[in-house]
């Protein structure tokens, strides 16, 4: 029997202004006025809607939390924000590592960085992990994901468990419409629940599905064993669709 809680998170990445962010609170608190018992929720707005997010969710239940933030605690960076800079904005955590940031050149030494500095200043993390359908193909996912899973985890202490989450998204699921079918997604997260008891009480960490999750998909991913929950894009920035799938984990 898990006993670990269900976290929904939703990543809006570069969607929404400001008003268009409390439009979805909005919306959002109308469709669900608190957030159900044996659930939690994050919103993750870009860092220009974090304030309003948070204020227009105070008392709701759900949290919010930053996209990713710098591995740098502050200084001469054009164009960075740090994770005190997102904590004052209301963010209690973030999302690090995400597949669309290593994309862009975000190696696993910057991701570790970023733990390092997110954790040190209170916030907790997501840390997104996920292999190519190349390297799927090529038979290496095991070996990717704990490559990856092992970086990021040397920066984290073992008594820092409770801040840390981890979500499996495989590449090739993300917003192409192609979920993982829910035995993929069991089996890979299975792997990397086996991984990070090299470096902490794997039973305690929990491990999220991301990549195309939807409403209609949601209630069969999370009832594998070792699923904890879902990242969801797409899906996310709708606030019926959201509220729907924070039901199907509650
Ligand atoms: C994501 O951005 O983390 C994600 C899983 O996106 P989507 O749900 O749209 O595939």
């Amino acid at each position: 029997m898990r006993d670990r809680l269900p976290l929904i998170a939703g990543n809006w990445k570069m969607h929404k202004t400001p008003a268009e962010a409390r439009e979805w609170c909005v919306g959002f608190r109308a469709r669900l006025p608190e957030v159900p018992a044996g659930v939690e929720v994050v919103v993750c707005p870009p860092f220009t809607a974090l304030e309003p997010v948070s204020g227009a969710l105070q008392g709701h239940g759900a949290w919010v939390a930053a996209q990713t933030v710098s591995d740098q605690p502050s200084g001469p960076h054009t164009g960075e924000v740090s994770a005190s800079m997102v904590f004052s904005c209301g963010a209690r955590g973030t999302l690090l590592g995400h597949s669309e940031r290593r994309a862009m050149g975000e190696t696993d030494a910057m991701v570790a960085a970023r733990v390092r500095v997110a954790l040190a200043s209170g916030l907790r993390t997501i840390i997104c992990i996920g292999e190519s359908l190349a390297q799927r193909e090529a038979g290496v996912t095991v070996e990717v994901l704990a490559a990856q899973l092992a970086s990021a985890l040397a920066a984290v202490d073992p008594g820092e468990i409770d801040r840390v989450v981890v979500a499996y998204e495989p590449i090739w699921a993300i917003g192409t419409g192609r979920t993982a079918t829910p035995d993929m997604a069991q089996e890979a997260i299975a792997g990397v629940r086996a991984a990070a008891a090299n470096r902490l009480d794997a039973n305690l960490l929990r491990i999220l599905y991301g990549g195309s999750v939807t409403p209609a998909t949601a209630r069969e991913l999370m009832a594998a064993p070792d699923i904890d929950g879902a990242l969801v894009g797409g899906a996310s920035l709708d606030p019926e669709s959201f509220a729907r799938i924070v039901e199907a984990a509650a």
